[in-house]
């Protein structure tokens, strides 16, 4: 089939580095261990991976005390140790052609009433025009799997996504959700300027994955689709996206599965994952699943502060598919990144603000449906410093050679200073009124933590510039 590689070889790391029955064992057999536990907690605090061992004995905490420990170790990491920028960004759906059959989305080739497309050059354009108007910098591009979206036509999106510019805005770093490539297919995509390549496993558990993606399609070859980060890596991509759909398996095996696969990827490739992401199922057009391992708002909770505290090197992403409810809780607990004024339907960045969400256009329904701006007036009412900072990436800090969190005072030397600016930046030319004030008050609170220094002049001479005019400056 053009388009789609259907050699389908497996790097040379590959191996099945998901030990199902360590897994299922650790499970059964963990008991909660609130001191073992507590030392576990200073662990993380100190910025140690947890072990899969370790991260069951956090598995194994259900005792009341047990748990309002476990969000006060996920609170306390998230304050003191990641700060409280919150980065943003905007899903950008480009096309819903899909070639395989997966159980639970509104994309699979047998939905029935669903409306396909993907965007044409001038309708990409549109969407790219719009986003950068609402003052988003960062984008997710999503594709169904299908011989139309090649590594080419992938890569080509991409360039269309830097070359926009409306007034000041200009979309600074572009990530990938897609079908796992081969190795020369994510090289294509690389040379495309990409931040991160994302590739959710779905389910780590191998009868459930068959379960729900049929053995004739393309993903239904579970070890393809466990080796993509492999291939990315091979393909020189250093900033990988890992993820498990919760609501298909158990979400305990789940968070063992993630772990394994980071301590994997740290493993092999010398750098853990960028981001881990862990969307729950939601409702899509001509779905009629039963999901009996549907995660709960309280296991869900505990899922988020596990992974903050097993995994200190590694972004956390809560999509909007969250109610604005969830979101305000969870964040708590150690996200890094959200998406904000999202639209799933295809072109959808085109219609009118409050239109209703149709969902046979969409992948799934979402849960927050507000406006960027009015999340970034949410963040900041909590304390949060909305960021759109790429500047690691544009300046070549990725992969192997940096974590962020690995290097002393790199927070405050660079992402708070980068996300301060970021943000001054959407508040001179986007924000709302309410926004506006909101923002700079908090700038101030910031600037009054610093102590007088060379970097607080710095940055207090950046904000002079942005308010003058001046766009991109970075630490
Ligand atoms: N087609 C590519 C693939 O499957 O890898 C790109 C990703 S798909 C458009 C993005 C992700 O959405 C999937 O990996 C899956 O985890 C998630 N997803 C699919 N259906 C969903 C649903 N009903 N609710 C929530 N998330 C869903
Ligand atoms: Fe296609 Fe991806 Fe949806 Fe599966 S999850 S049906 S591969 S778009």
């Amino acid at each position: 089939m053009k388009g789609i590689k259907m050699d389908m070889k497996l790097s040379a790391n590959a191996v099945n580095f998901i030990d199902e029955a360590k897994l299922q064992n650790l499970l059964e057999n963990s008991k909660e261990d609130l001191p073992r536990a507590r030392e576990l907690f200073k662990k993380a605090l100190d910025k140690k991976p947890l072990s899969v061992e370790e991260t069951a004995v956090l598995l194994a905490i259900e005792s009341e005390e047990g748990l309002k420990e476990l969000f006060a170790a996920a609170r306390e990491l998230k304050r003191k140790v990641y700060g409280n920028r919150i980065v943003l960004f905007a899903p950008l759906y480009v096309g819903n052609h899909c070639v395989n059959n997966c159980k639970y989305c509104g994309f699979r080739k047998d939905a029935k009433g669903i409306v396909r497309k993907t965007l044409n050059n001038k309708e990409l354009i549109s969407e790219i025009e719009n986003l950068e108007k609402a003052g988003h910098k960062r984008l997710i591009l999503v594709f169904g799997e299908s011989p139309v979206y090649t590594p080419e036509f992938i890569a080509e999106s991409v360039k269309t996504c830097y070359s926009i510019k409306v007034g000041n805005g200009e979309i600074r770093r572009v990530n990938i959700n897609a079908a796992p490539l081969d190795v020369e297919g994510f090289r294509i995509v690389k040379e495309s300027g990409i931040g991160t390549f994302q590739i959710f496993q779905e389910t780590y558990h191998q009868e459930t994955y068959s379960k729900y993606h049929p053995s004739g399609d393309i993903k239904g070859d579970y070890m393809w689709r466990l080796n993509a980060m492999d291939r990315a890596f091979e393909a020189g991509i250093d900033d990988m996206g890992i993820g498990a759909l919760f609501g298909l398996y158990n979400w305990k095996y789940e968070v063992l599965g993630l772990v394994s696969h980071a301590l994997h990827l740290q493993n092999t490739c010398g750098v853990g994952p960028h981001t881990i992401s862990f969307p729950r199922i939601k409702p899509a057009a001509d779905m009629n699943l039963e999901l009996p391992y549907e995660v709960s708002d309280d296991e869900f909770k505990r899922l988020v502060a596990i992974l903050r505290l097993a995994v200190p090197y590694t972004g956390l992403i809560m999509t909007a598919r969250e109610s604005s409810a969830i979101r305000d809780e969870v964040i708590e607990f150690g996200v890094s990144q959200i998406d904000a004024g999202t639209k799933l339907e295809i072109g959808g960045y085109q219609n009118q603000k409050g239109d209703e969400q149709d969902i046979t256009k969409e992948q799934f329904v979402i849960g927050d449906t507000r406006e960027l701006d009015d999340v970034m007036h949410w963040l900041l009412t909590k304390g949060y410093i909305p960021s759109f900072c790429t500047a690691c990436y544009r300046m070549g800090r990725t992969g192997e050679h940096f974590m962020e969190f690995a290097i002393p005072g790199f927070i405050k030397r660079f992402c708070t200073p980068n996300a301060i600016i970021t943000m001054a930046e959407y508040l001179e030319d986007y924000a709302s009124d309410r926004t506006k004030e909101a923002g700079y008050s908090l700038i101030e609170k910031e600037l009054e933590k610093l102590p007088d220094s060379v970097q607080k002049e710095k940055i207090i001479a950046h904000l002079e510039a942005v308010k003058n005019g001046t766009r991109d400056l970075r630490f």
